[in-house]
């Protein structure tokens, strides 16, 4: 293992696994901290084999092959993975940037923030131990998993009505745990159920629990003061809380905005000089694989430029004082 690598990209996406590509290709020594490959390119499910049907190039592709070949070509440009979680970052009075992993500590002179969002979780006890055993947060990938089963949905707005509308056209029977739906509810949840005989609507209601063994065989539901409390039979339970950006580590270290998303520029830089960002966890409008990767791209060319200035090298398509307009230098060097 290299001491201290060029770049530690923290996320195996698809803008840490460009970001890879191009930084390695580059001869950087590169090292992506990460807790799985893919992210949310597998939408959130073991089993999806849900096809991506824009990305250029690929008229029809699955997210696990196309994050594999994403893979393979930083793999074969020479990026190292070190499979874990990023805990806290801090940099050191000699610019080095530390990053501390569930299995031990990474060193790095640049970084590149690529860990994208996370779907929120309800908060139950036994979550985790469901997920993919019945618990999903993706009503679109786990779809043929519901054929002719009783599934519940749990959440509010319009991501749980979607749901639970798709839901139905496959399961027997969906119950749509709706968090709020009582006065001043914005939606329309009379004219929502229209036509939709096997939806349940229960409201103003939560799961509080989820039991079964291997898998999720039922949930306890109650009322938003803990009444009314019963148990039902589901197969799966699917939870629309939506997304979130878990950057609480980074906070005081680089800029946030107030969803909690990284600050970027035009060309990934961060408030933080050596420090770049890619993909959906920052403050960018718009989440696709594509722009993933291009963003990760740019964050990988920004930070070789970084790199390049402070070694004395010639900076990729840019000039120094481009470089310094953007504070992705500091210092009076000339
Ligand atoms: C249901 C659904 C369908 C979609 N369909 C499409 C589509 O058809 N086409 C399309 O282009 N886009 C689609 N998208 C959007 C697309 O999936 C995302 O925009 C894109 O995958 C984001 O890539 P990313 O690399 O920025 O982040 P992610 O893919 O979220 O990758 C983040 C990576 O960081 C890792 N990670 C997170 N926290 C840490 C940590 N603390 N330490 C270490 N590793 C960490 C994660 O494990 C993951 O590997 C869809 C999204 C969803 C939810």
């Amino acid at each position: 293992m290299v001491e201290i690598y060029d770049v530690a990209i923290v996320g195996g996406g698809g803008a840490g696994l460009s970001a890879a590509i191009f930084t390695s290709r580059l001869g950087l020594s590169t090292i992506i901290v990460t807790r799985e490959i893919g992210g949310r390119a597998l939408v959130n499910s073991p089993y999806s084999h849900r096809s991506i049907e824009n990305y250029p190039g690929f008229p029809s592709i699955t997210g696990l092959e196309l994050m594999s070949r994403f893979e393979q070509q930083a793999k074969i440009y020479g990026a190292t993975f070190l499979f874990a979680e990023a805990l806290k970052v801090s940099e050191d009075e000699s610019h080095i940037f530390h990053i501390v992993t569930t299995r031990g500590e990474v060193k790095s002179r640049t970084l590149i923030l690529a860990f994208g969002e996370t779907p929120k979780r309800l908060g139950v006890k036994d979550e985790e131990k469901y997920e993919g055993r019945g618990i999903s947060y993706c009503a679109y990938c786990d779809l043929e998993e519901c054929r002719g089963k009783v599934v519940a949905v749990v959440g509010f707005g319009e991501r749980a009505l979607l749901s639970a509308s798709l839901l139905s056209k496959v399961a027997e029977k969906v119950y749509l745990i709706y968090w709020w739906g009582g006065v001043g509810e914005p939606i329309d949840l009379t004219r929502f159920l229209k036509g939709k005989e096997n939806i349940e609507l229960i409201t103003l209601s939560s799961v509080a629990e989820v039991k079964g063994c291997d898998k999720v065989e039922s949930i306890v539901i109650q009322g938003p003061f803990g009444e009314d409390r019963r148990k039902i039979k589901v197969d799966s339970l699917f939870i629309e809380l939506g997304f979130e950006a878990k950057t609480d580590f980074l906070k005081g270290f680089v800029e946030l905005d107030e969803n909690g998303k990284v600050k970027t520029d035009r060309d990934c830089c961060t408030s933080r000089a050596g420090v770049f960002a890619a993909g959906d966890i920052t403050d960018s409008k718009y989440k696709q694989i594509v722009i993933s990767a291009g963003d990760g791209a740019r964050a990988a060319l920004s930070a070789y430029n970084y790199l390049q200035h402070i070694r004395g090298g010639t900076p990729l398509y840019s000039d120094i004082f481009t470089l310094r307009s953007k504070k992705l230098v500091e210092g009076n060097g000339e």
